[in-house]
């Protein structure tokens, strides 16, 4: 980690199935600027489509007098074929099927682009950026709790796409194999369990069926009224969150087991509630995974792993990891390895 870091700028976007950012970075100055818009998904996706570009340019025409460009990257709700750049039925952004983004923006902009899925750009950003810079390891798996469950992994350095770029997709294990039915087309799907969509179905099913008495109220559950229900007390609210650690610990306990990586950041909203979360997942992760229990901080085998054995961590950046990760993906990976970058 002794990279100079480069002096150049980049244009990064997240589009989201809500909010659409687009920003400029340095890696001495971090953010520059940050475009916020709304997603037009009902305009229809050459709308959206002008709208980053539009974005983009404005940031490049503004920045490109003080320094030269590294490059425009983009993260999207996947599934993501790559290199293709093209988009396979996204849930987040529906009529989406077939869409070759990559092609249609390289064409409308003029510039090529880096295309990645959202999970992974944020799995970079926290590894550059995040508790991977902190604790100064190379690899990191990350699980971001959101709407869906998103994951990604970056293996020395590198995001790891798969052959496809469809790699990481942990958020669809299938957790419980008769579980409520997911989005994907399975059953009991991590999705189905550790979302904060999910926290949110699954409080509402418990309120109207009268099982849970602490959850009844008259109207429907919101992912932060249930957040401050379980942070204050509220014993059934807490259950939630415990059955989303439980299937967060069966979940990652596979991922260790197969990666077997220096550290697992969980990030999203949903993780603000570590405290509750964290009891039933380190649990059931020492129960199912001999490779944690062999390697987790203080274990014999754990002195020989950067950081100091297996990390299992709340995310460090927060809502801003997407974009960051956005703008980190033009940059050579020797670049990234630079104690030098900043979030500022
Ligand atoms: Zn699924």
């Amino acid at each position: 980690m002794t990279a100079e870091p480069l002096s150049g700028f980049s244009i990064g976007v997240d589009l989201g199935g809500t909010n659409l950012r687009v920003a400029a970075y340095t890696q001495h100055d971090g953010l520059l600027e940050t475009i916020h818009l709304p997603t037009r998904l009902s305009d229809g996706r050459d709308a959206v489509v002008d709208d980053l570009c539009g974005g983009i340019r404005q940031l490049h025409d503004k920045y490109i007098a003080q320094f030269p460009l590294v490059g425009i990257g983009i993260g999207t709700p996947g599934p993501i074929e790559l290199p293709a750049g093209r988009l396979h039925n996204p849930p987040n952004l529906p009529g989406w099927d077939g869409f070759r983004l990559k092609d249609e923006i390289e064409r409308k902009l003029g510039m090529p682009v880096v295309l990645e899925s959202d999970a992974n750009a944020a799995a970079l950003a926290e590894w550059a950026l995040g508790r991977g810079r902190s604790l100064g390891v190379d690899s990191l798996c990350m699980l971001t709790l959101g709407t869906g469950v998103g994951n990604g992994i970056i293996l020395h350095g590198k995001v790891w796409q798969g052959v496809t770029g469809m790699g990481g997709e942990a958020g669809h294990a299938t957790i419980y194999p008769d579980g409520p039915a997911c989005g994907c087309g399975s059953n009991g799907c991590l999705e189905m369990y550790a979302s904060a969509t999910a926290l949110v179905r699954i409080a509402n099913q418990l309120a109207t069926s009268g099982e849970a008495p602490g959850l009844a109220r008259p109207d429907a559950w919101t992912a932060r009224d249930l957040a401050i229900a379980a942070e204050e007390g509220n014993a059934d609210a807490r259950g939630i969150y415990e059955q989303a650690g439980r299937a967060l610990g069966i979940g990652i306990a596979a991922l260790v087991n197969t990666l077997n990586l220096p550290l697992y950041v969980i990030g999203g909203g949903v993780a603000a509630a570590w405290d509750i979360l964290a009891p039933e997942l380190f649990r059931e992760l020492r129960h199912r995974s001999y490779v944690y229990r062999l390697t987790e901080p203080g274990a014999p085998a754990s002195g020989s792993i950067p950081g100091g054995g297996t990390q299992v961590l709340p995310a460090e950046l927060g809502s801003e990891s997407g974009i960051l990760g956005a703008c980190l993906l033009p940059f050579p990976v020797s670049a990234l390895a630079s104690g030098e970058v900043t979030t500022a």
